[in-house]
């Protein structure tokens, strides 16, 4: 059989099985047992699959039709257009947190040349690493609760040669931060208990967000006015419909903050943004 009737075949079967992307899926997995790129793959379509790897194919397309995700059997996703290794003890990263990363340099032009710039619940460290990448001034720590995610973030930190400049901490949320920070920068979990529970695949540390999906994003804001300068920012993925809370939340809590709320992609508003004011004004009277 050529790679083209393997792929045609691979890809039935997963949207058979409801796989959202089957086209791509079966590419991603036949481009890994054949350890090549999207070009070659391409070039090589008509070029035979030899049985073992036939069958090897087979067995990938079978993980992937069991629910486990595409990024976790190759043991990559590529995120913001780097690639960053993951496995099961991280969340996947997903596209619309590059809406976090676009949001924090965007933010950081108004601040200092060289912020001080903290990513919380970094998981595969894939949102500090960016960060590292396009703000090379830029000084970042990067935290998590779960020591094995920041096993996998050291790994990318120095897969992308940012070891040096980014230091991982491992703690609650914002305890292990040594200072306080022109910018934090958050994807906690947001997802609700029961939907988190029926994930299945990523740790529901990444994922768990409490009954209502919004504990930990909430626990973080009671605890981010201690930790934020004048004129700093407080930058939150969200999840679907939990904007309006959040924003009153943040308001609340950061008075005279300008908060904003940006939608990803698909329109569902998708980061918070709260820019501290640039000096504690005293109200008179
Ligand atoms: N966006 C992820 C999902 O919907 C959740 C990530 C998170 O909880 N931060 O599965």
């Amino acid at each position: 059989m050529s790679l083209r009737q393997a792929l045609k075949e691979a890809k039935y079967i997963l949207a058979a099985n409801d796989i959202r992307d089957a086209a791509l899926e079966s590419e991603l997995l036949l481009r890994h047992l054949l350890g090549i790129s999207r070009v070659q793959l391409y070039l090589d379509l008509d070029d035979p699959l030899v049985r073992e790897q036939g069958e090897a194919y087979r067995r990938l397309i079978e993980r992937r039709t069991a629910g486990q995700p595409s990024a976790y059997i190759t043991g990559r996703r590529e995120f913001y257009g780097l690639e960053f290794t993951v496995d099961s003890r991280v969340l996947i990263p997903r596209p619309e947190s590059e809406l976090l990363v676009e949001e924090a340099i965007r933010l950081a032009g108004g601040l200092d040349a060289a912020p001080i710039i903290a990513d919380i619940g970094t998981g595969s460290g894939a949102i500090a690493i960016c960060l590292a990448i396009k703000l090379p001034q830029a000084i970042i720590y990067a935290s998590d609760i779960s020591a094995a995610a920041l096993e996998v973030a050291a790994a990318n930190c120095r897969r992308h040669r940012v070891a040096g400049r980014i230091r991982l901490l491992s703690g609650d949320l914002l305890t292990p931060l040594p200072q306080p920070v022109d910018i934090i920068v958050a994807n906690l979990p947001y997802v609700g208990r029961a939907e988190a529970a029926a994930n299945g695949f990523e740790p529901s540390l990444a994922l768990d967000g409490g009954p209502g999906g919004t504990d930990e994003i909430e626990r973080l804001c009671h605890q981010a006015a201690g930790k934020l300068r004048p004129g700093s920012v407080l930058l939150l993925e969200i999840g679907q419909g939990q904007d309006e809370d959040i924003t009153s939340l943040v308001r609340g809590l950061l008075p005279g903050s300008v908060v904003a709320v940006t939608p990803d992609l698909a329109g569902i508003p998708r980061v918070v943004s709260a820019v501290l004011p640039a000096v504690h004004t005293t109200p008179c009277g």
